[in-house]
């Protein structure tokens, strides 16, 4: 192997650390720690999954916690009074809606409802405007593009000048990663393209990425031969491939596979990040720190 592997798990307990410490420093100081509500609907497993995972991290930071389950046939109306709630809770300082949502709720409509200063999901139209200006503008980067930055910056990758191409235009990853990146600003300055279904000839377009991220959900799009040697790819593709009996555990569990061909790209590549255990915890860690940053406008101090 020749590429630096970007282990995703050692930089999320790096900057998880960097949480906590800053937690105890501001309860220390303003007697006050950062307040996260999360609202769940129904009992989908997969958002039960997820919910679990944030609650148990947002409480090893020394966070408020507040888990608000609500039934699956609650009105929207109900919803939103929920949410107006939560937006007038001073000590309350972000506010996740996990989603999917029932059919009979519009999604965009809850969505639209959270305080944009308390939208630590970044999702927010606002957010995204704010995203988009850059700068001082920016206050809830979303996740997973956030997670990204972060990865690539504290691997030593130079951003500045860099070609980056993007594979992805989804609001939630490619959008927002290639607007991130083209900003003028550390950690971005790079000249950005995004290549989708619709472009055509996608490998001379990755060929010539210094960093090459990829949001498709296609396993093995990317082929070996379309990496620039000596490129960072970061790979945020999850797909599931199959299913495989767990050496830990005994139980059955799913056999995750990215949008690039690792085995035989980490033999071109400078820098790669595996799947699992690459942009995958960043996602959480990246909400608990827009969570804090959140509490720390509120104080004045971010
Ligand atoms: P999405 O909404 O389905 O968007 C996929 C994007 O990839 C679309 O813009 C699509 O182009 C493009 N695309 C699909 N197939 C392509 C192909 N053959 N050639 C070129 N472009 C192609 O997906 P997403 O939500 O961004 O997620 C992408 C992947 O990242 C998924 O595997 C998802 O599970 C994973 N993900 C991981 C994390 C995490 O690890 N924390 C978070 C979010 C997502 P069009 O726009 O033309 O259709």
């Amino acid at each position: 192997m020749t590429a630096k592997l970007i282990k995703g798990t050692e930089i999320r307990d790096q900057i998880l650390k960097e949480i906590e410490e800053e937690v105890k420093k501001i309860k220390e100081e303003h007697g006050v720690v950062p307040g996260l509500v999360t609202i769940l609907v129904g009992e989908n497993p997969a958002s039960v999954s997820y919910v679990t995972a944030k609650i148990k991290t947002a409480k090893g930071l020394g966070f408020n916690e507040i888990q608000d389950n609500q039934p699956e046939d609650i009105s929207e109306e109900d919803l939103l009074a929920l949410i107006d709630k939560y937006n007038k809770d001073d000590s309350i300082h972000g506010i996740l809606v996990q989603l999917p949502l029932p059919k009979h709720i519009d999604e965009k409509k809850i969505l639209n409802a959270i305080d944009p200063d308390k939208d630590v999901d970044g999702f927010h139209p606002v957010n995204v405007g704010r995203l988009m200006i850059g700068g001082s503008e920016v206050k809830f980067p979303p996740c997973t593009p956030a997670g990204i930055q972060e990865m690539i910056v504290r691997s030593g990758v130079e951003t500045s000048g860099a070609e980056v191409v993007v594979v992805g235009r989804s609001n939630i990853v490619g959008k927002p990663i290639a607007n991130m990146m083209l900003q003028k600003a550390e950690g971005a300055n790079a000249t950005v393209t995004v290549v989708h279904t619709r472009t055509k000839d996608l490998a001379s377009h990755c060929k010539r990425a210094d960093i090459l991220i990829v949001a498709a959900g296609v396993p093995g799009l990317v082929k070996p031969e379309w990496i620039k040697p000596g490129a960072c790819v970061i790979d945020v593709g999850v797909n599931r491939v199959g299913e495989k009996i767990s050496e830990k555990t005994g139980k059955k569990i799913a056999i995750l596979k990215g949008d690039v061909d690792f085995d035989a790209a980490k033999e071109i590549a400078g820098w790669i990040t595996p799947v699992p255990g690459g942009v995958g915890p960043m996602t959480i860690t990246m909400l608990m720190k827009n969570t804090l940053k959140s509490l720390k406008f509120k104080l004045g101090i971010a």
